[in-house]
């Protein structure tokens, strides 16, 4: 146990939690996810990829302690109207993993919580793996032995794939070579890659690791409470481009309306990075909401076109999650705010 687990733990025997969820009662909690495991996704980007058991336990703290889960669009029009209830909290899950579907829809379900569900379409439309993260996963799974790409990259050394950084490099190497290729060229690479670490390529390809989900998947979603919402189309967001910015939203509209068969106006930033830029892009494509992955609580008078988001994974403990979900690291960050603008020099 680190040292900030035992000093959140210490806070929360003290009765700090529950004091902090009475004074941020009226705060909007934001929670991120990303994909559920389909194996030991977690192991390998704790980050991005969450056990189901530890979501399933995540989801149940929620219900067992009152907390109101409530789509995004519900919780906003409930904050413009000041209607919004106590301890309103919103489950966002961002890019479409299949694990979403299989793993976190059913445990959602069987607790009534609606969510709202990023997409980003490039993989859903070309039924291909997410590439770089796919190259990534591979490279780990290799990571006790070597790779020798000589025979189809002359230029590319036999590589020891025991160091991280040495993995990350490669893997961004080998997106780069493979960006234009077709779907048999970038599947055909992958299963070659597979054949090299060790990796069953008809087991992995059978169990859809590392793919976001379809059409048809994502269309059962919507039925069941899981809100589909903007994410772009190839997960890129330039801060200098407005036109590739709004090529990117139009085609993610295009694929994603047909399915969710209403209009999407909720938006969130691939890999949470925005610039002050694109609020007036994306107001203007009729966004009314933007969310990022910076922690804090929403407030009726906060920026929409920023709406922070707290993410969790596999590498936030129980503590830690049960902190920023009782609003005790968000009184925390306000008094560290708080300090920071006194310690500031008057201009
Ligand atoms: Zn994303």
């Amino acid at each position: 146990m680190s040292t900030r687990q035992r000093v959140l733990g210490a806070c929360r025997t003290l009765g700090l939690f529950a004091l902090a969820r009475r004074l941020t009662s009226g705060g909007l909690r934001i929670f991120c996810y990303h994909g559920i495991s389909l194996d030991d996704e977690h192991a390998f980007q704790p980050k991005l990829f969450m056990r189901a058991d530890t979501f399933r336990s995540r989801m149940e703290l929620l219900a067992s302690q009152g907390y109101v889960v409530m789509t995004l669009d519900d919780a906003l029009a409930a904050l413009d109207q000041n209607r919004l209830p106590p301890f309103a909290t919103v489950i966002t899950f961002d890019d479409g993993w299949l694990g979403t579907g299989t793993q976190a829809a059913p445990i959602l379900a069987q607790l009534g919580f609606s969510s709202t569900l990023y997409v980003t379409t490039h993989e859903v439309v070309e039924e291909v793996p997410v590439l770089s993260v796919a190259l990534a996963y591979l490279l780990w799974r290799g990571r006790t032995g070597r790779i020798d790409l000589g025979t189809w990259f002359p230029d590319e050394p036999t590589h020891s794939l025991s160091s991280a950084l040495q993995r990350e490099q490669l893997a961004e190497r080998l997106k780069l070579r493979l960006r234009n290729e077709a779907r048999s060229g970038v599947l055909a690479a992958l299963e070659r890659i597979a054949g090299q670490v060790g990796v069953d390529w008809p087991l992995f390809e059978r169990s859809s690791m590392m793919r976001l989900m379809t059409s048809s998947q994502l269309a059962s979603l919507e039925e069941q409470g899981m809100s589909l919402e903007l994410h772009t189309h190839t997960h890129r967001m330039p801060s200098d481009e407005r036109a590739a910015v709004e090529d990117e939203i139009r085609k993610n509209r295009d694929v994603l309306v047909p399915i969710a068969k209403r209009e999407l106006c909720h938006f969130c930033y691939p890999s949470g990075e925005y610039d002050p830029r694109h609020f007036e892009w994306l107001r203007a494509l009729g966004i009314r909401s933007a969310t990022t992955c910076k922690a804090g609580f929403t407030y009726r008078n906060t920026e929409r076109m920023a709406l922070p988001r707290f993410l969790d994974g596999q590498n936030i403990s129980t503590v830690e999650f049960e902190a920023e979900l009782s609003g005790f690291l968000e009184i925390m960050r306000r008094l560290r705010g708080l300090i920071a603008s006194r310690a500031a020099p008057a201009h």
